[in-house]
């Protein structure tokens, strides 16, 4: 769906509102224009933000309301039309019931039409429910009612499983078929939603289950990294090592340890870290001596010295 941009103006103001519908459904002429005209009379300097919102507020009654007149406008005839030829653009305008089926839909529904005797018309899904009707599980009124967005919670719901069972796909490839998209597409979701590959997410996911069962199992290390669905244990550890800067059996020991050593990365800027640990020479908590820096924090339930040679 387009957004549109309204821009009203008062003498030396500018308001910009953002309406979220279609460019198509949007005609100045519906807008109210006495009752814009009355609160932008009392827009001044002081009170400006708060008639902003007045006027942002207006805006959202009024495309409700639009949308709600523009139903009585439309004639069933009309309305029975756009739904037959499945129009998106009347998305949101009118839902249809089918008496039949007991089922609600969007006009746009790709589900196959009903005669005209037994479809009725409704102005929300609220007011369809209330008939008795159910959403229609092709066309999901709800989703698009509620301004939801299903590919994104296909996604997240893809995700959210690779990350609880990351051993029970093989491959990015895996990830890939079960999202049901194709290659391209697949990977632009993840960028975009994830900003990162699938493969690059199951790695992580793997990473992530096995520190998990590191730290609250007594399984060896072979089978926590199998369980994770690494296929060797250099790949479980060379993996390992890179994201965590520890080998799986030093991140174990984590829990009750006074102590311990990270890896650091090649390349690693050290001269900048030193650089910002020492930037407040006064603080009171934080100094760096040499190469020793001492700090002391406060983490969740205890208060502790922490002391990094570097
Ligand atoms: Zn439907």
């Amino acid at each position: 769906m387009g957004s549109t941009i309204v821009m009203f103006i008062f003498p030396k103001r500018f308001v910009f509102m953002c309406v979220q519908r279609p460019h198509s459904s949007l005609r100045s002429e519906d807008l109210p224009w006495e009752e814009i005209r009355s609160v932008g009379r009392q827009v001044s300097d002081e009170n400006w933000i708060s008639s902003f919102k007045l006027l942002r507020n207006l805006q959202n009654d009024t495309t409700r309301r639009l949308r709600y007149n523009g139903d009585m406008r439309i004639s069933d005839t009309k309305m029975y039309e756009r739904f037959v030829a499945g129009d998106p653009e009347w998305n949101g305008k009118f839902f249809t019931g089918v008496l039949t089926t007991g089922i609600y839909c969007l006009p746009s529904c790709k589900a196959r039409k009903p005669k005209r005797e037994n479809v009725r018309f409704f102005p929300t899904c609220e007011a369809a429910r209330s008939a008795g009707l159910r959403a229609c599980k092709k066309c999901h009124p709800d989703d698009f009612a509620r301004g939801a967005d299903p590919l994104l919670e296909t996604i997240e719901a893809l995700v959210a499983e690779v990350r609880s069972h990351p051993a029970s796909f093989k491959d990015a490839r895996a990830i890939v078929h079960r999202s049901g998209f194709g290659v391209t597409r697949a990977f632009e979701l993840f960028r975009q939603h994830f900003h990162t590959t699938p493969a690059d997410l199951l790695l992580r996911a793997r990473i992530e289950a096995t520190k998990r069962q590191l730290l609250s199992s007594e399984a060896p290390l072979t089978t926590i990294a199998y369980d994770a669905g690494f296929e060797s244990h250099s790949t479980f550890h060379e993996n390992f090592r890179r994201f965590t800067g520890l080998t799986p059996a030093a991140f174990r020991t984590l829990d009750g340890a006074t102590s311990f050593t990270i890896a650091l990365p090649e390349n690693y800027p050290l001269a900048y870290l030193r650089r910002a640990f020492s930037r407040d020479i006064h603080s009171v908590t934080e100094r760096l001596v040499g190469n020793t820096y001492t700090a002391a924090v406060q983490l969740p339930g205890c208060r502790l010295v922490l002391y990094s040679a570097t």
